[in-house]
């Protein structure tokens, strides 16, 4: 296996995306550096020895069940007139893509000799996903989760306690993710010495976009073949719906440099973006600093609050986060990648419109990238080879469904 050196460019120096160097960086506390420098230079040795490597891939065949499908979507392609192919990350380990970061920093923790993980969560998917890892590693786990999460995050809470982890409600703030990273980097300030800060998409400070988005890079790398054994090409155009921005950017990442492939980033606009309550950040935030990057995020525009990080609204509550990973900054700016919004209304109707045609019942994140299909095909054409980032399976998503039908379970 070839080191990562396909999935990308690396960012310019000190973790900068986009020709001016505008977004990324590392804007954290003095305190922070060495562990933030520490990091980088494991990552940067790591990513390129035959050994690692060869340890993530075999943990990503034999534990997360890669590589994930690549499956003909028949009849929504005949609905559509174009070849839609879904690349099934809902298929690994743990329901979605978040396990092939986790694993692959995981490695990289015990690399360094760090002997305990922490995280924060906001619903709760990232925290199962490094409660995962940490068993499968026998490490000692603390996930920090805003206390108001905490309650409407029963069942993950349930899950990452069974996998052994401590989960920390976090009643500062307004007790949501935002409080809850503030606290995880607090955590890692106090005990940078044995603790590994796993974070769970393309953001914080650098070397995290960079790292995470070759982590994730393997669903876009096993995309190109697999397209190649079905089709004798590559694809045309590419969706992914974009949180944080991590299965957008892994899936995106090998084909940036291709200018025949046309790329699709979905935000949430929760009740619509002229609303106010959203997670579009991209589409309808402002440039800012949050999590240690440099990137848009959103924030308050009225109020005694003005410029202050407002909270994202989404009925996916992985989609649910008030910035982006700086790379998609990047990618906005010099027009590499369309960004589009679907709201929470879009993302119900798609959900059932793919359940339906293909028999896949996708997480609520993943249906808004689904949701953006017509608008693809009528961009690039009937007939076109279309992927979609299948990013996570819906089964957790069952009870906001229903309740946003109107179905009492
Ligand atoms: C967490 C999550 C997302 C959003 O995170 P990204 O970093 O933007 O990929 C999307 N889909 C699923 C299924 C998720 O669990």
């Amino acid at each position: 296996m070839s080191g990562f050196e396909i999935a990308g460019a690396e960012p310019a120096p000190g973790g900068r995306f986009g020709a001016g160097g505008e977004f990324g960086g590392q804007y954290v506390a003095e305190t922070l550096m060495p562990a933030i420098a520490e990091l980088e230079a494991a990552w940067r040795v790591a990513r390129v020895d035959p050994a690692f490597l060869a340890e993530y891939h075999a943990l990503l065949t034999d534990y997360v069940g890669r590589p994930s499908r690549l499956t003909l979507a028949g009849r929504l392609s005949a609905e559509v007139g174009a070849r839609v192919y879904l690349k099934r990350e809902d298929l690994n380990h743990t329901g979605a893509h978040k396990i092939n970061n986790c694993i692959g920093q995981a490695l990289l923790a015990r690399r360094m000799g760090k002997r305990r993980l922490i995280a924060e969560t906001g619903a709760g998917q990232h925290g199962v996903a490094t409660a995962t890892v940490a068993a499968l590693f026998g490490m000692p786990c603390d996930v920090y989760m805003g206390a108001e999460d905490v309650a409407r995050q029963a069942l993950n809470v349930f899950r990452m306690r069974l996998l052994g982890a401590r989960v920390i409600p976090v009643e500062s703030g307004s007790r949501t993710l935002k409080d809850a990273m503030n606290e995880a980097m607090r955590d890692w300030v106090t005990n940078v010495g044995d603790t590994f800060y796993l974070i769970g998409s393309v953001a914080g400070p650098h070397p995290y976009p960079w790292m995470v988005r070759e982590l994730q890079s393997v669903i876009g790398r096993e995309v190109g073949p697999q397209l190649e054994a079905a089709e004798g090409r590559g694809p045309d155009a590419l969706i992914a719906c974009v949180g944080g921005g991590s299965n957008a950017a892994g899936l995106f990442a090998p084909f940036v440099a291709d200018p025949r492939v046309r790329l699709f980033g979905v935000e949430a606009a929760g009740d619509g973006v002229g609303t106010g309550r959203h997670a579009a950040t991209l589409s309808a935030g402002r440039i800012g600093v949050l999590h240690g990057s440099k990137s848009y995020v959103l924030t308050h525009e009225r109020g005694d609050e003005v410029g202050q990080i407002a909270e994202a609204h989404s009925i996916s509550a992985g989609l649910d986060y008030p910035g982006v990973g700086p790379e998609h900054a990047a990618w906005k700016a010099d027009g590499r990648v369309t960004y589009v919004a679907r709201t929470d209304a879009d993302a119900l109707a798609a959900l059932q419109r793919l359940a339906r045609a293909e028999g896949i019942l996708c997480a609520l994140e993943t249906a808004h990238a689904v949701a953006a299909l017509d608008e693809v095909v009528a961009t690039v054409g009937q007939g076109s080879i279309v992927v979609i980032g299948l990013s996570g399976r819906g089964d957790k998503d069952m009870h906001s469904v229903a309740k946003a039908l109107g179905v009492a379970l």
